[in-house]
């Protein structure tokens, strides 16, 4: 295994400079997501290059390759990295700074998918060395419910050949570079949007009397909402609840009829999420009917909570501390992000691990989803190795 080990490693070093160049047209020329129509004839067109067959509109822009190792029919694993961007205006400085205006890989799917394609490279020159199938799945739409994910498991990527595990990566700008980090159990929360609509009747603010003020009943929903957190929540169960918009009121002296609220409630407990749903209807509700008004709660059903199979996510964290070396393999604690990549782990085995991106001596400390994220490139060397490694290990478990 040693050697198999030295070759990953030597492999990952050779392609890294191909990688970071896939990486940095990707990040040049972000797209958002359900939008990723040349991100993903540039992905197909550079694996043909590679010599891969590519079944290309899975789910509109979604892709899928597959690498056949010595008896094909035994085990076959699946690798996932998205590819989409986010509605950012990039502030970086750097040479391949994004050319699309207020579009950016903000969230480092650039990196996922260029590893994803380095992934590829690696098992490809190893096709003599293991048994069994790899899935490689390059996912549109993370980052917009209801996702990418979700259709391409409808347009059957857990099928024909079906994956018996599925393996994901983050970049993760709080890990330094060269380290990594696992989650057992859940690793990331569900993530469901809550709409308000609270409607008064209007009036002059001079008399209040005559009128139905929706402020003054929004402001006490938005108060009262977070005893669902601090009072219904089980402690023990992470759970959060932020309103983030408020839109209402055109002057200064008249009420207005209505006002819409908006945000996210983030929770780990599929149990607890429907009950919450209920709760937050049922407390808007009559708040404003106590208060004179009437009020319309839509709560958008987004991700359901990231699952890591804590055998599968024992044997990976085992497998990555061959490959880095103790030191550099870590469990953390689990985060309140959503992810798509939970509908895979729904339907299988799944373990989706952090990978340090973060280099202060750099400068590169910025958090995902800011304009000023980036990673140390040094991460498409460690990245795709890693993948390629973890997924020979997997390919060598036996089924029973
Ligand atoms: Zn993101
Ligand atoms: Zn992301």
């Amino acid at each position: 295994m040693k050697q198999l080990r030295d070759r990953v490693q030597q492999l990952a070093q050779a392609n890294q400079a191909q990688i970071v160049a896939i990486r940095r047209h990707l990040h040049e020329n972000p797209e958002l997501s359900f939008q990723e129509f040349n991100t993903a004839k540039f992905i197909a067109k550079t694996l043909r290059e590679f010599g891969f067959e590519v079944q290309e509109g899975i789910a509109n822009t979604g892709l899928v390759v597959v690498i056949k190792g010595k008896n094909p029919s035994k085990r076959t694993i699946a690798l996932r990295g998205d590819i989409d961007a986010l509605p950012i205006q990039e502030e970086n400085t750097v040479s391949y700074k994004s050319k699309v205006e207020g579009v950016m890989h903000a969230c480092g799917h650039d990196v996922h998918t260029s590893s994803l394609i380095g992934t590829a490279l690696i098992l490809h020159s190893l096709q003599a060395e293991f048994e069994g199938t790899v899935k490689l799945i390059f996912q549109p739409a993370e980052e917009k419910a209801p996702g990418g994910a979700i259709n391409m498991i409808k347009e059957g990527v857990l099928q024909n050949p079906a994956p018996a595990i599925i393996l994901g990566q983050h970049v993760c700008p709080i890990i330094p570079i060269g380290k990594v980090g696992f989650t057992k159990g859940t690793v990331m929360a569900s993530a469901d949007e809550i709409y308000i609509t609270v409607k008064g009747k209007g009036g002059h603010a001079a008399s209040p009397h005559a009128a139905v003020d929706p402020i003054l009943i929004a402001s006490h929903i938005i108060v009262a909402l977070q005893q669902i957190v601090s009072r219904n929540t089980d402690p023990l169960k992470p759970c959060v609840l932020s309103i983030c918009q408020i839109k209402a009121g055109e002057a200064t002296n008249v009420i207005p009829e209505i006002v819409n609220l908006s945000g996210t409630i983030r929770t780990v407990s599929e149990e607890w999420r429907k009950e919450a749903h209920k709760k937050i209807t049922h407390l808007c509700q009559s708040i404003a009917e106590g208060m004179g008004g009437t009020c319309e709660v839509n709560i958008g059903q987004g991700y359901p909570p990231t699952y890591n199979h804590p055998v599968m996510t024992e044997r990976t964290f085992e497998a990555a501390c061959n490959y880095m070396g103790h030191d550099n393999v870590h469990y953390m604690d689990m985060n309140m992000g959503g992810e798509d990549f939970a509908y895979y782990a729904q339907q299988i085995p799944g373990c989706f691990y952090m990978i340090g991106i973060q280099n202060i001596d750099k400068g590169i400390n910025s958090f995902v989803h800011t304009p000023t994220f980036d990673v140390d490139e040094k991460v498409l060397e460690i990245a795709p190795g890693l993948m390629a490694w973890l997924a020979l290990h997997e390919l060598a478990v036996s089924e029973d």
